[in-house]
């Protein structure tokens, strides 16, 4: 059930900054299931109740039991030229390594192993370190940051697009791994709606209440705290300097945006996969690979198309109106650009994709001066372009979109 803030003095508690339009109004007090949503900008701020930290650390002990089956078990597996050829996870990282792309292996890595190992052990040792008195806030403020790159969701997809792919080659079956990873993810679904990590902060650093003036009320940028910063002008839970608007949240933007522009040229231009057939090199770029998708698989090439090239393409374009119109101090369609804020930030990872597709394909097709994929130099320039990309909205600060309606007449309205 959905609810918004409703400023009755029964069903409120205390004085809340919002994180993205910086307006003040009453928490309230929601029951389990119940959701709520900023009176102004309809940003979710608080989930009710829900499952116990126990339960979230048994599905954290859950996946992290799970994960070496679905790295290192095959996802998928070919019959090729007599061989049963099988595609794991952990063989595509290894196979970008051993062909001396270590970076965009990294990244390939970063996304699909290193993150979500990062996001169960820091549940594990909040759960251990509450009991030992150790600092847990680091720990915290990373929880919040890692959701953005767990990329199982993406790979899934990838799978799909690779498997589709290689069955103009060969044979095609589904491997044990697929199972495990499918499993995996299915629980990190559960786990990411189910972990609040503003309910954390309140369970391990409880803040006690303060009787403030709204225009008192301070917002943390990094851990969300609305009150009054101690003597020395940090927050008061999370111990970093408070600052109204995330610190060069503008120039940090700029700077990501801009090389992530210069970046998609060489991304588009040179060549991202190159196969070789029977001795021929065939070398496609991210454009003419969906172009010879699109003759065998419509829907899919449509789906590269999407996350490859659209994606990408709009997110620069729609980054580069905002920075322009929170330059120009614009005051109109505050709401499609707050609209268009969280669009960008909700697509953005989905141009990992091709990455995760080109991984799988390159352990499935090696098979030498028969039939062997590697991948082109452009793979490096997209996927840091796309980190840049994410980067660059993750940095920008959305009260800076509000700043203009500053007299406070301002109301995101449906
Ligand atoms: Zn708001
Ligand atoms: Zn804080």
């Amino acid at each position: 059930m959905k609810i918004t803030a409703i400023r009755t003095p029964e069903t409120y508690t205390d004085l809340q900054r919002c994180v993205e339009c910086d307006h003040v109004f009453h928490r309230p007090l929601l029951r389990p299931g119940e959701t709520g949503y900023c009176p102004y900008c309809r940003a979710k701020i608080a989930k009710g109740r829900d499952w116990s930290f126990a339960k979230i650390c048994c599905l954290a002990c859950l996946m992290l039991c799970l994960m070496p089956l679905a790295w290192t078990l095959p996802l998928i597996q070919i019959r090729l030229l007599g061989m049963t050829i099988s595609a794991s996870m952990l063989a595509g990282v290894m196979q970008m390594v051993q062909q001396g792309d270590i970076i965009t292996a990294a990244m390939v890595c970063f996304c699909i192993i290193g993150t979500p190992l990062a996001l169960v052990i820091s549940i594990l040792y909040l759960f251990v370190g509450q009991r030992f008195g150790m600092n847990l806030r680091p720990v915290l403020l990373a929880l919040d940051k890692l959701k953005e790159w767990i990329m199982f969701d993406i790979y899934i997809i990838g799978v799909i697009v690779a498997a589709i792919k290689v069955k103009d080659y060969a044979d095609l079956f589904a491997g044990y791994g697929l199972v495990a990873f499918v499993s995996l993810t299915l629980l990190y679904i559960l786990l990411i709606i189910h972990l609040d990590i503003e309910r954390l902060w309140h369970k391990f650093y409880p803040q006690p209440r303060q009787a403030l003036a709204p225009e008192e009320v301070q917002c943390c940028a990094y851990c969300h705290h609305s009150g009054l910063s101690d003597q020395r002008g940090r927050c008061p839970r999370c111990h970093i300097k408070m600052s109204p608007r995330i610190p060069h949240s503008l120039q940090k933007s700029w700077a990501a945006l801009i090389s992530s522009i210069i970046l998609l040229f060489p991304a588009n231009l040179l060549p991202i996969s190159i196969i070789y057939l029977n001795g021929a090199r065939q070398e496609d770029t991210i454009f003419s690979g969906i172009v010879s998708l699109a003759s065998g698989n419509i829907p899919i090439a449509v789906v590269v198309f999407t996350a490859s090239i659209l994606v990408p393409v709009s997110k620069v374009i729609v980054l580069l109106a905002l920075l322009i119109s929170i330059h120009t101090k614009c005051e109109q369609g505050l709401k499609t650009r707050i609209r268009l804020f969280r669009a960008v930030k909700w697509i953005g990872r989905w141009s990992m994709l091709d990455l995760f597709v080109i991984s799988l394909m390159m352990s499935l097709v090696d098979r030498d001066q028969l039939l062997a994929f590697t991948m082109g130099p452009a793979a490096l320039y997209f996927g840091s372009a796309v980190f840049l990309t994410i980067l660059s909205v993750e940095w920008l600060d959305s009260r800076l979109l509000w700043d203009a309606h500053a007299t406070g007449n301002a109301e995101y309205t449906d």
